[in-house]
């Protein structure tokens, strides 16, 4: 039997596509059983593993019904490697605007700013526990992009909200994306970590309106061009082949188990009873604004917190596991992406009922 895992990524697998998995990694598409080969020994340019990225952009694209004239791209270089090909591609005139309301948008402007001038759009707040109100932003409607992360992985911090800004919108998605339906359209472009909700660690996501993209900058690398994954259906060299084998697997599962409007209803129903039990229980407390808090990544904190290594220690004593905090916030975390089943997070509450009982 396997635990729960409440980790941020590289996160939990659906066990069918693991189960799947096991068997194509010995013998892919079921080739005779003495002549077969396993997917991650299959040539990128075969025709079966073409298909299968073909079909992969086509899952993704019906999942979040991605208007056709966007690109969808499978990358490498993780979402970082976008805090870079993002100003390489996207600046015109050298001038940004970057949200900061967490980790990961702070190292985004941090990366951004080696290749523009990029503008801070509010006031950062202290320990990222909310969202700077709109009222408070100030950005430049001449700008080439305004960069947010919409889902802040390690402060647990959620857009409610698409910003409204008439300048290109450029999100990092990396701990959301599908888990629920999204007006993709409202984006000039989208990139993703596949470790969370998507697949194993290895490949980016990026969907982007091309009819919006900037001629490159003259010393963009060829492979960190857009442009060129674009023309090559993400293929210009070797992808991680094994990834997208298990991506278009967890698509497929999703599909099946019926888009995204379902994913979205569990997602709710986890968080809400986590959240409930944070907010009920005298010995835990999450202190992210209540509009804002992500239903992907929770993190909270024991009021003693002289009790976490006991916690720890009882809490993968019964299976649950990867609850610790991300090391700049501390404390705990469950991250509660699509995988996760909702067993598991009542397995969770139980037990944070049950530690409270006994330690209060
Ligand atoms: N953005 C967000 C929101 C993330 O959660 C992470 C990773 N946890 C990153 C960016 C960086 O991703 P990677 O490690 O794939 O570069």
């Amino acid at each position: 039997m396997r635990g729960c895992n409440f980790s941020p990524g590289p996160a939990a697998l659906p066990e069918r596509v693991l189960q799947q998995a096991q068997i194509d990694i010995w013998n892919w598409q079921q080739q005779n059983a003495f002549a077969g080969f396993g997917v991650m020994e299959t040539s990128h340019r075969s025709a079966d593993f073409m298909a299968l990225v073909a079909e992969t952009e086509r899952f993704l694209r019906e999942l979040l019904a991605i208007p056709e004239h966007y690109a969808v791209l499978f990358l490498q270089g993780g979402a970082t490697l976008q805090f870079s090909q993002i100003p390489l591609n996207w600046l015109k005139t050298g001038h940004a605007n970057y949200l900061v309301t967490g980790l990961w948008s702070e190292k985004a402007l941090a990366e951004g700013s080696r290749y523009g001038q990029m503008t801070q759009v509010a006031e950062i707040l202290e320990n990222y526990r909310s969202i700077p109100e709109v009222a408070t932003w100030h950005w430049d409607a001449a700008a080439d992009y305004f960069h947010y992360c919409h889902n802040e992985t390690v402060h647990g911090v959620e857009f409610a909200e698409i910003p409204e800004v008439s300048v290109p919108l450029i999100s990092d998605f990396s701990s959301t994306l599908l888990s629920r339906p999204l007006d993709v359209s409202r984006f000039a472009m989208i990139y993703a970590g596949a470790q969370k909700n998507i697949g194993p660690s290895g490949v980016t996501i990026v969907i982007l309106d091309p009819s919006r993209l900037p001629p490159a900058h003259p010393f963009t690398p060829t492979l960190l061009n857009y442009r060129t994954q674009m023309a090559a259906g993400s293929l210009f060299n070797t992808p991680p082949t094994f990834a997208l084998y298990v991506i278009h697997g967890v698509l497929k599962d999703l599909l099946d188990q019926g888009g995204l409007a379902v994913q979205a209803e569990r997602n709710r129903q986890k968080a809400a009873l986590l959240y409930q039990a944070l907010d009920a229980l005298p010995l835990y407390e999450n202190l992210v604004e209540v509009r804002y808090r992500s239903w992907m990544n929770v993190p909270f904190f024991l009021k003693e917190s002289a009790l976490q290594a006991e916690f720890l220690q009882e809490a993968t004593a019964l299976g649950l596991y990867h609850l610790k905090g991300h090391k700049q916030v501390g404390g705990l975390r469950a991250s509660l992406y699509n995988a996760v089943s909702l067993s598991c997070v009542e397995k969770l509450v139980d037990f944070l009922e049950s530690f409270s009982k006994t330690h209060v």
